[in-house]
């Protein structure tokens, strides 16, 4: 018997356990304190009525022999596709249904792209990073290199003609440091990668949030279909982080080595995959009905204010920070060259305010502290007046 011994080298996470025993410790010390949370990435408002109406009625189907589905098709149901590829044609950005695989979510789909590529492949991630590019790399024995994210370029590293990378992580707008690219820099690695022949691998689970003129998928930039792959999720966009439904996009003409990568994902998926719940997938259609859109705006519009009140807070301290206006993360400064761990105590003994500390996202973090717009709007405010005393 032998092993994948490449576990071994997978750095152990204690970021959210060590904060959750910080905080069990200073609440079961300080029975009295109201404790804000706004450190977890995950939503909070419900799914939205639009994709309930569409489960329960699919749930009914289920239940009658003439509607009654059994397995789908592996990379999801025309319904779905089709509402997908609707979606990106009102971004002017064609898609063929084939491009189109509709996964459980980004994170399986984001590590499952890895069987695509052989194991000798430069990796280049970001750093701070989601740990997921990099785990799922590591567990594969791969090598990775970094490129350095920080408030020199905003949080937006642009390609090293330097570096050889093969395999090329971008996630815009980013967790966790909600920078989001415009269309230079994403033409910038779209060009890189092309002269390289590496892929990019886009993550756009937070595609949603971005309110500004900047680009929502990476095929706005010409040229990325030779290029890329898009990962995307309803997680954030419309609460799916429990009920699981995400998309990805592999272009037709993606080819490298003479291997066509939509072809080897189709066989990967219908090898290793048996399709998301059909119950699931109509709640996912359902989002893109007129009532659906007009639902999830209503979310991502309570979602866009917490975020708003939070960086007026920053603006008002006089605290740098990135995010905010096109991400629900504010990914900010420690302020008097405070350490993130050393800053997430003091806001949690002082404020009773719960963050992350940017050190569990990598080397650059670790002056930084990520906070969410997902929480409570009272708490936001809440949480907002208390760290401006503080801090002012
Ligand atoms: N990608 C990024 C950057 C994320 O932050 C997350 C979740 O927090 C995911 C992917 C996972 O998305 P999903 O819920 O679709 O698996």
């Amino acid at each position: 018997m032998k092993m994948n011994h490449n576990f071994s080298n997978i750095a152990q996470s204690y970021l959210f356990s060590t904060i959750a025993k910080k905080v069990a410790d200073y609440t079961a010390a300080n029975p009295d304190k109201k404790v804000i949370r706004l450190g977890i990435g995950d939503v909070t408002l419900p799914l939205p009525q639009a994709a309930i109406d569409a489960m329960h009625a699919a749930v009914e189907e289920q239940g009658k022999s003439a509607s009654f589905r059994g397995y789908g098709p592996e990379q999801g149901y025309d319904f779905l596709k089709e509402s997908i590829q609707a979606y990106y044609a009102t971004r002017n950005t064609s898609l063929e249904l084939d491009e189109i695989f509709v996964s459980d979510g980004a994170k399986s789909d984001v590590g499952n792209i890895l069987d695509l590529f052989d194991q000798d492949n430069v990796v280049l991630v970001p750093d701070p990073v989601y740990p997921v590019y990099v785990d799922t790399n590591v567990m594969a024995g791969r090598k990775i290199v970094y490129m350095n994210a920080n408030e020199s370029n905003g949080f937006l590293p642009l390609p090293d003609p330097a570096v050889k990378a093969d395999i090329i992580y971008l996630c815009s707008p980013n967790n966790p440091t909600g920078a989001a690219y415009d269309r230079a820099g994403l033409k910038a690695w779209v060009d890189y990668a092309l002269a390289n022949d590496a892929v990019i691998l886009y993550d756009a689970a937070y595609e949603c949030f971005v309110s500004e003129d900047l680009p929502r998928s990476i095929y706005e930039i010409e040229g990325a279909k030779g290029c890329a792959i898009e990962f995307c999720s309803f997680s954030k966009t419309a609460g799916f982080t429990g009920t699981r439904c995400g998309y990805t996009i592999v272009p037709l003409q993606l080819e490298r080595e003479g291997m066509n990568l939509n072809k080897m994902w189709l066989r990967r998926q219908t090898t290793k995959f048996n399709g998301v719940a059909y119950i699931v997938q109509r709640g996912a259609a359902a989002v893109f009905t007129e009532e659906g859109i007009r639902q999830v705006q209503q979310n991502l519009d309570y979602y866009r204010e917490n975020a708003r009140i939070l960086a007026e807070a920053m603006d008002e301290l006089g605290i740098w920070y990135t995010g905010g206006k096109n991400s629900p993360y504010i990914w900010l400064k420690c302020p008097n060259g405070m350490e993130s761990w050393e800053f997430f105590d003091y806001l949690l003994e002082n404020a009773n305010v719960v963050g992350t500390p940017g050190a569990g996202f990598g080397e650059n973090g670790k002056n930084f502290f990520r906070l969410t717009a997902f929480g409570d709007r009272d708490n936001t405010i809440e949480a907002v007046a208390r760290i401006k005393k503080l801090l002012s």
